[in-house]
């Protein structure tokens, strides 16, 4: 059914006109000229440049290739299969915190590729919350408060409702929520995957959690704190045409027909090395275009750009690009020899991930090796998802703690770092998380419409997900709002050389008390009927994961032992005021610059987005928004 889909699909793309060029060639490039160009063929740089490129010219530039006829790339389902695919990339973290003062490297994936990173994820779709954006808002970004920033992942979204039968087996919606007629698939997995699995999971998170944590409405309404749903929604595409594919942003924003641009041109197999500067007589820089070299290396040419450059290069590689521009820590530049364009301290700091918690496969009953429990063959990652608050996490006493501890929070080890530039700026993101975590669920608020009677506004504390397997079933988790910060810096200007990326993970106290206590909820669901019927009888000693009784000590053991990057790598280019280290304005426009732009993952200073993606094309539509709304006003 995939390949016919694929063959009907590939059929009308070949046969019909395409208006944007998509070339390795060079010379197709060098001598056409630009308004914009857009640094990174990603989830966030497609979804920008399609919208730029309605009425200008754009010239997107991506280190990786364009793999679109790439099976393992385009279906949805070879990433719970674990496939490698010729876009998955990885680079090597420094030695981490791990247990007893001993260190450990750890993989960080990216993708590498036309589409990015959405061109290898989970599909898992999950949005922001309303307390969580308030919070960027709070932090000095007037407009990017929820009410501003929904209708903007909405003008990304093609949601597809669930049917009948899913909505009878627990998928709920709230239709005004959604957006119809962007590009980017959502919807629920189909045919319904796993529904003994979703019933019995779904039970026994409330039971394990007091019950505390309800049905959601609407896993995207922005109150998904202290909810569990059926299902995260999947980002690919269910319906027509190119069903059961990938809606990476290249699916998306690139290659339908709907999409063709004659202004947009995209190279692939180059990479930027640096962005070109002068200076302006009001003292500001403007960037001017880029260097452009093979991505396997050659010569290095020069493109400009006449109104702006726009950086979407992910939140590891942007800080790159910047420094090799001479814009950064200049202090630290000065050490690699390069000269300081613009002093920005923030560029590469208050980096941070999720940590996941993964090593949670219990082995399966041999009476519960049904489709019923392991959703058979076509099995996507992450079914029913959970987002308890810290009070259902923690219980009331240590809720009371943790706010106490968030506003008092020793900043002192991040400053030794450089994580963060300074005191105050780790001081001030840890007020507004705390703030986040307690605001009380009775409490009136302004809020759209369908959410006036909504109780539950305090943003989840940590993320539990169930996946099902045909041998194991895994229930995984992860923090929401870490407050670990670390960096990424050049150690050479070879483009292709790594960076340095020192991810600091679990060095504040309060990521540790948010693990541990997602750890003692992964036992206690294994030991918690009737999710423990579905699971061996000694399950959870097989699986690592300790006991229910286990100690502080032996919980802790365990997390720093087997903690993971959650491949959510946001904040290395804050928007935050810049004395608190920000290096964006919420115009996303450097500070100190005319027209350089950065529109990704970087720009995050609050690591809000869940799962990232369904953010981030709400990121790049606001931010090609107000670029045009400049323009405009020009
Ligand atoms: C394995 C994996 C699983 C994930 N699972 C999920 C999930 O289930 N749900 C979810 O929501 N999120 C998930 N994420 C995270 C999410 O995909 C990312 O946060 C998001 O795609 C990042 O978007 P971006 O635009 O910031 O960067 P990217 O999409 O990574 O785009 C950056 C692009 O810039 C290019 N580039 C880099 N340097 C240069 C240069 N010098 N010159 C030119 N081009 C350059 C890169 O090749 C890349 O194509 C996952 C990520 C990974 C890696």
């Amino acid at each position: 059914m995939r390949f016919l889909a694929h063959f009907l699909w590939s059929s009308i793309f070949i046969g019909s006109v395409q208006a944007t060029i998509i070339t390795d060639d060079l010379s197709k490039v060098v001598n056409l000229s630009f308004e914009f160009i857009v640094v990174g063929g990603g989830t966030t740089g497609l979804a920008a440049a399609n919208r730029l490129a309605l009425n200008h010219s754009v010239l997107v530039v991506e280190r990786g290739q364009n793999l679109v006829d790439n099976e393992v790339v385009n279906d949805p389902f070879a990433f719970a299969a674990g496939t490698p695919s010729p876009c998955r990339f990885s680079m090597n973290s420094t030695p981490q915190n791990s247990v007893d003062g001993t260190y450990r490297s750890l993989p960080l994936f990216y993708g590498s590729c036309l589409g990015g990173s959405s061109s290898i994820n989970g599909m898992m779709g999950a949005r922001p919350t309303f307390a969580s954006m308030n919070a960027i808002e709070a932090l000095g970004n007037p407009g990017w408060g929820w009410n501003d920033f929904l209708p903007y992942m909405q003008r990304s979204e093609n949601f597809t409702p669930p049917n009948p039968s899913q909505i009878e087996e627990g998928a709920n919606y709230i239709a005004a929520v959604h957006g119809y007629h962007g590009p980017v698939g959502v919807s629920f997995a189909r045919p319904f995957v796993a529904p003994v699995l979703q019933r019995i999971a779904k039970k026994t998170t409330q039971t394990v959690f007091g019950g505390e944590v309800t049905l959601t409405p609407d896993m995207g309404d922005g109150f998904s704190g202290g909810h569990v749903s059926s299902f995260y929604y999947q980002i690919h595409f269910n319906e027509t045409l190119h069903s059961d594919r990938r809606s990476s942003s290249a699916w998306s924003y690139l290659y339908p027909q709907a999409q063709q641009r004659t202004g947009l041109t995209v190279l692939t197999a180059h990479q930027v090395n640096s962005v070109l500067t002068s200076a302006s007589a009001s003292g500001n820089i403007i960037a001017t275009g880029v260097l452009v070299e093979p991505t396997i290396g050659g010569p290095v040419i020069m493109i400009n750009a006449s109104r702006e450059v726009v950086i979407t290069a992910g939140a590891l590689q942007s800080p790159v690009i910047l420094q090799r521009s001479g814009i950064g820590n200049a202090t630290f530049l000065r050490t690699i020899r390069i000269e300081s364009v613009l002093d920005l301290p923030g560029v590469g700091a208050n980096l941070q991930d999720h940590i996941g918690l993964y090593n949670t496969s219990f082995p399966l009953a041999p009476y519960a090796n049904t489709t019923n429990v392991t959703g058979g063959a076509n099995v996507l990652a992450g079914i029913v998802v959970a987002q308890p608050t810290a009070q259902d996490t923690l219980g009331l006493k240590d809720a009371t703690a943790l706010n106490i501890l968030l506003r008092n929070l020793s900043t002192e080890h991040a400053v030794s770092v450089g994580g963060v530039v300074n005191s105050e700026s780790l001081a001030t993101q840890a007020a507004v998380i705390a703030e986040a975590y307690e605001i009380d669920r009775m409490q009136s608020f302004q809020a759209p419409l369908w959410s006036i009677n909504q109780q539950h506004i305090v943003d989840p504390f940590i993320e539990i997900f169930y996946s099902p397997g045909s041998v194991y079933l895994q229930v995984a988790a992860h923090t929401i709002l870490p407050l670990s910060r670390g960096t990424i810096r050049i150690n050479t200007t070879d483009p292709s050389a790594d960076p340095t990326v020192d991810m600091q993970f679990l060095t504040s106290e309060v990521d540790i008390h948010a693990a541990v206590a997602a750890a003692r909820r992964i036992s206690l669901i294994a030991a918690t009927p009737p999710f423990s019927e579905l699971i061996a009888e000694n399950a959870l000693k097989e699986s690592g994961v300790p006991d229910v009784n286990a100690t502080e000590e032996e919980v802790r053991k365990w997390v720093l032992e087997t903690y993971e990057s959650d491949i959510h790598f946001e904040g290395s280019h804050s928007m935050l005021p810049k004395e608190l280290g920000g290096v964006v304005s919420p115009q996303l426009l450097v500070y100190g610059t005319k027209n350089l732009r950065i529109a990704d993952a970087s720009i995050l200073p609050l690591s809000v987005f869940p799962h990232p993606t369904l953010g981030l094309y709400g990121v790049a539509e606001k931010a090609a928004d107000m670029i045009l709304q400049t323009i405009d006003t020009c």
